[in-house]
């Protein structure tokens, strides 16, 4: 196991620093930037870890003698031999400033439980599942949609991204496209996963918040779907907490009722972030 990792300090300097009891050291694989504010990395797989698709884990950097750890859910599905993640840039952020940094081979930590809400386990089944999500609330989907269960247990998905700009919508655009044609996935996915993007600041063919989205039917519309109904649907939801209370209040209108792990019902709520 390894006990200590090396990093490079924001003066340039290597400096070895020691990793926590109960983290796993693992290695960057990779790193893609979408834009100034966001990007993806993918990290070696302790072969251990076990998450359900959807879960969040606690990540930080082996950059100090007590790391800042912060949530992440992790993007890549359940049977993927690496872990994915994608990621907002804070210029300020304790974790997000040097985490913007990293690079292929460089070290990321990871404590080693996951959990969250936003699993299929947390649902009864039904006909469609809308995935409702903003920013990087697109995250846990992304695991979602690449897991074979998904579809096992739904006809069709629904996944909806918005963001302010059209470049944000950048990672989500390649999921769906990537996930259609995978060879594994694409045979369960192919017609049954619809991708549903707007923009809420920058003109694109598709304006508008999800929620005005939903409550003048256009998303509907657009997708062959009736509106929310609890027989056929339910509903998942991630983004910023405005959009979880608003999307919330609106399904909850139409007679869903939240569940979880104990309790499986008709939709489930994370927080893409806090604040
Ligand atoms: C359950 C859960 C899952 C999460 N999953 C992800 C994820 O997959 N990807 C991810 O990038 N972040 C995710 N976050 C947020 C993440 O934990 C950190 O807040 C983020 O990495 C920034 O860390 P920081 O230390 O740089 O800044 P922080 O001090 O954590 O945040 C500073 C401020 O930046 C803003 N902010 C933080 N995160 C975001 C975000 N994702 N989108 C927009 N604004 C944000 C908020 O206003 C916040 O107050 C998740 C949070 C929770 C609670």
């Amino acid at each position: 196991m390894q006990t200590a990792a090396l990093l490079k300090t924001d003066a340039g300097e290597t400096t070895e620093f020691p990793i926590p009891a109960g983290v796993y050291a693992e290695k960057v694989v990779s790193v893609k930037h979408y834009t100034d504010r966001l990007f993806s990395f993918r990290i070696t797989r302790p072969q251990s870890f076990r998450f359900r698709s959807g879960e969040f884990v606690m990540i930080g950097l082996p950059n100090a003698t007590k790391p800042v750890f912060r949530a992440y859910s992790i993007a890549s599905p359940a049977w993927d031999e690496e872990l994915e993640f994608f990621s907002i840039k804070v210029p300020d952020g304790p974790l997000t400033q040097h985490l913007q940094k990293i690079q292929p081979g460089d070290t990321v930590l990871m404590r080693q439980k996951s959990t969250g809400t936003l699993v299929t386990d947390a649902l009864t089944p039904a006909r469609n599942l809308y995935m409702i999500a903003t920013g990087t609330g697109v995250a846990p989907f992304a695991s979602l949609v690449r897991d074979p269960d998904t579809y096992e247990k739904f006809d069709r998905i629904i996944l909806t991204n918005t963001c302010r700009d059209v470049a944000e919508l950048a990672y989500g655009d390649a999921l769906a496209e990537l996930t259609r044609e995978d060879p594994l996935i694409g045979e369960f996915a192919g017609e049954r996963l619809t991708y549903f993007r707007s923009t809420t600041r920058e003109a694109s063919e598709r304006m508008g918040r999800i929620t005005s989205l939903i409550e003048s039917g256009e998303l509907f519309r657009a997708v062959g779907t009736e509106p929310f109904n609890r027989e056929n649907d339910r509903v998942m939801i991630c983004g910023s907490m405005a959009m979880l209370k608003d999307v919330k209040a609106l399904v909850e209108a139409t007679g869903l009722v939240e569940g979880s792990l104990s309790e499986p019902g008709d939709f489930v709520v994370e927080r893409a972030f806090v604040g």
